[in-house]
């Protein structure tokens, strides 16, 4: 959460991706959460030995379905609920935000998030900040939501592997 924090600031995440205050809570609120309940065991493993967490999640990213799910248990408690004053449609967004944020933590998604990240800067040919504004050039509204889940996905994952 620190890391992303300093991504977002300093590292002006938040002005070149155009951020909003809900989509940096959610990104804050992802990062801080990506772990949630961790067994310490790894997803094979809860593949291979066919545990609840496994068959919960189907054997698709297993632990982080379980970190995700609950986050979300927690926040139905009315007690623990910090964004009860959100409306239905932000809400959503933020539910929608931090799914996919903690799904792309899964490490066996890397090799394909570097690929991305990689054409993504050559095509814009961004470097040192530069050109960063390209990226949501001429974008509509979805699209823009897109664009910003997905550089927010690879900032995550970076941020996960970073200590
Ligand atoms: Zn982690």
């Amino acid at each position: 959460m620190q890391m992303g924090f300093y991504m977002l600031t300093t590292g002006q995440m938040q002005k070149s991706l155009k951020l909003n205050m809900l989509d940096c809570l959610s990104f804050l609120t992802a990062a801080i959460c990506h772990d949630l309940g961790h067994d310490g065991y790894t997803n094979g493993f809860h593949v291979n030995a066919v545990t609840p967490r496994a068959i919960d999640s189907n054997d698709v990213s297993v632990q982080e379905h379980y970190h995700a799910a609950e986050l979300f248990r927690i926040l139905t408690k009315k007690q623990n609920n910090f964004v009860e004053d959100l409306s239905k449609d932000e809400y959503k967004i933020f539910r929608k935000r931090i799914i996919g944020l903690i799904m792309a933590t899964d490490m066996s998604h890397h090799a394909e998030a570097v690929s991305k990240i990689n054409g993504t800067v050559s095509e814009f040919d961004i470097s040192d900040g530069k050109n960063v504004e390209k990226l949501t050039e001429g974008q509509n509204e979805s699209e823009l939501f897109k664009t910003q889940q997905f550089i927010m996905e690879t900032a995550l994952h970076c941020c996960d592997i970073s200590q």
